[in-house]
């Protein structure tokens, strides 16, 4: 690490009550540099005492009122401050979630940008939205709904967009005036001590933002298991999600998942051939394939299936995969090589199903990359929706094929998955894009697009994908209570019990 980074990263402690500490029950990690195996930082872990210490700050912010009370055009104004402060650290905090994650450095200063976006969106949006008031039919009562801060809110990221996928969750928070603990992925901690480090230098007050870094099994698990916190915001994987929510049930916790997906993206035969390729490599391929929403699943018309997927396969070799902080690469490593074991055993999978292995599936030959963490944009042709490598989000760059012959049937194909977050279509008709846009049962749906969104616009899953919407106002009023205030103001005896 060099420069900047350093001071970003200065005593990777725990932040818990307006200070860095080092943890009273944890211990330390390595975090390695999914590019060549190198360890880049060593930072302390929380345990179960520290996330209690943690919660209880957080809870005593609130309670005091310290944030919760602020009006919006204050609360925004430390938003807008954050945002600076990203700026002025982009390139720095770019470097860090490249080194942490193994992206490209391109990738990484495009999700800093959003993330400075999401900052200033929801500064915008707290101070322009206002109280509600309800027509009663009595012209003497004054009804209104008040929004309210949820309370002490666990927010918990995964490891593929770190920084973006945590701003997605304190951005909104901090605008609706909740206090918080923040956990990042055990695998990819550094940009969250960034960016802890950067909200504290932007002046928020003691308490309300604090950090625990650590295991998901230990500070997970205490995190989500109390019934000090108001509200569990979790991204992350489906079979976490269940865990959370039956930690939540028990006290009933509000809760709100963004889980895993296995997106379809349908190409039909009138689909502009150059845009649609580019579109299905883009959605398969980008960033290793670790994306949520990643299209990995191609669903093309037959009369087209044997070209398009040629090309795909041409394309699919040209891919230059390499370390993230080279610019050639358009592609770097996987996370990490736990994780590459769980990709070739889905390879591995494919293969037993009887699904055609046209392209990749298996490690670059490059010695250079020999210890990185690095595998081949992998094409599996004639599949069928039956098998595993179709149903089940294998989270690497896997492209399974499967062929249609009507656009029912597309459909049809495109809603048969549990999950339910995003999808694509390909198609130069536009009433047919109209037609099959709506029919499919997802969280977001790119008509001759793939893999864009702004954050004025929701974001999250039907079906298995989860419960609830981050971005957009909605991603607001997961962080609050509503009220309703009845005002009579010409109050008279009721008599019901005259
Ligand atoms: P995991 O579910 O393994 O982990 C997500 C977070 O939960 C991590 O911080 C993890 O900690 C923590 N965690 C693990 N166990 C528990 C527990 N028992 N209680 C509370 N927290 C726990 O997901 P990954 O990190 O592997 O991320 C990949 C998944 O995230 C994919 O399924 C992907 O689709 C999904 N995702 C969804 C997105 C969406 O918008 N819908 C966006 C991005 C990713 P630790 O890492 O320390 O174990």
């Amino acid at each position: 690490m060099i420069g900047d980074d350093e001071q970003l990263l200065a005593s990777p402690h725990l932040y818990i009550d307006g200070t860095w500490v080092a943890p009273v029950g944890g211990g330390t990690r390595q975090i390695r540099n999914p590019a060549d195996g190198t360890v880049i930082a060593v930072v302390d872990e929380a345990g179960s005492a520290d996330v209690s210490a943690a919660v209880a700050a957080a809870r005593r912010a609130f309670d005091a009122g310290s944030w919760s009370t602020r009006p919006p055009t204050e609360r925004a104004e430390l938003l807008l401050r954050v945002a600076e402060l990203l700026d002025t650290h982009r390139d720095a905090l770019a470097r860090i979630e490249t080194l942490d994650t193994g992206k490209t450095l391109h990738e990484s200063h495009i999700d800093i940008d959003d993330v400075i976006a999401v900052f200033r969106y929801y500064a915008d949006l707290v101070t322009t939205d206002s109280d509600r008031f309800v027509d009663t039919g009595n012209p003497a009562v004054v009804s209104r709904v008040v929004h309210e801060p949820v309370g002490v809110c666990a927010l918990i990221a995964p490891w593929n967009y770190p920084l973006l996928q945590m701003s997605w969750k304190v951005a909104p928070a901090l605008a609706a005036g909740a206090t918080m603990v923040v956990k990042p992925s055990e695998v990819t901690p550094l940009s969250t001590i960034a960016l802890m480090r950067l909200i504290a230098q932007a002046g928020v007050p003691a308490g309300v933002v604090n950090l625990v870094q650590g295991d998901g099994s230990v500070v997970g698990a205490a995190l989500t298991g109390t019934p000090d916190v108001d509200l569990i915001s979790f991204t992350g994987g489906a079979s976490t999600g269940v865990a959370i929510a039956r930690a939540a049930a028990e006290h009933i916790t509000r809760v709100a998942l963004e889980l895993g997906g296995k997106n379809p993206h349908i190409v039909f035969a009138d689909a502009d051939h150059a845009i649609a390729v580019d579109a299905v490599l883009t959605g398969a391929f980008l960033h290793s394939g670790q994306v949520c929403s990643a299209g990995t699943r191609l669903i093309v018309h037959e009369s087209i299936a044997d070209g398009f997927v040629a090309e795909l396969v041409r394309r699919a070799a040209g891919i230059r995969v390499g370390p993230g902080m080279d610019p050639p690469s358009q592609t770097g490593p996987l996370v990490s090589a736990e994780h590459r074991s769980k990709v070739e055993a889905y390879v591995a999978l494919g293969i037993s199903e009887g699904a055609e292995l046209v392209a990749g599936g298996k490690r670059p030959d490059d010695p250079r990359l020999a210890n990185g963490s690095y595998y081949l944009p992998t094409i599996f042709d004639r599949c069928h929706r039956s098998m595993r490598i179709v149903q089940e989000e294998t989270f690497g760059p896997i492209l399974t094929v499967e062929r249609f012959s009507t656009e029912t049937e597309a459909i049809e194909l495109g809603n048969d998955t549990s999950y339910g977050l995003a999808a694509g279509v390909q198609t130069s008709d536009r009433d047919r894009g109209e037609r099959v846009v709506r029919a499919l049962r997802h969280g977001t749906v790119w008509l001759n697009d793939f893999g864009t969104y702004t954050p004025a616009a929701e974001w999250g899953g039907f079906g298995r994908s989860g419960t609830g919407r981050e971005l957009g106002p909605s991603g607001l009023a997961e962080y609050r209570e509503s009220k309703h205030i009845w005002h009579n103001t010409a109050p008279a005896v009721g008599g019901w019990f005259d």
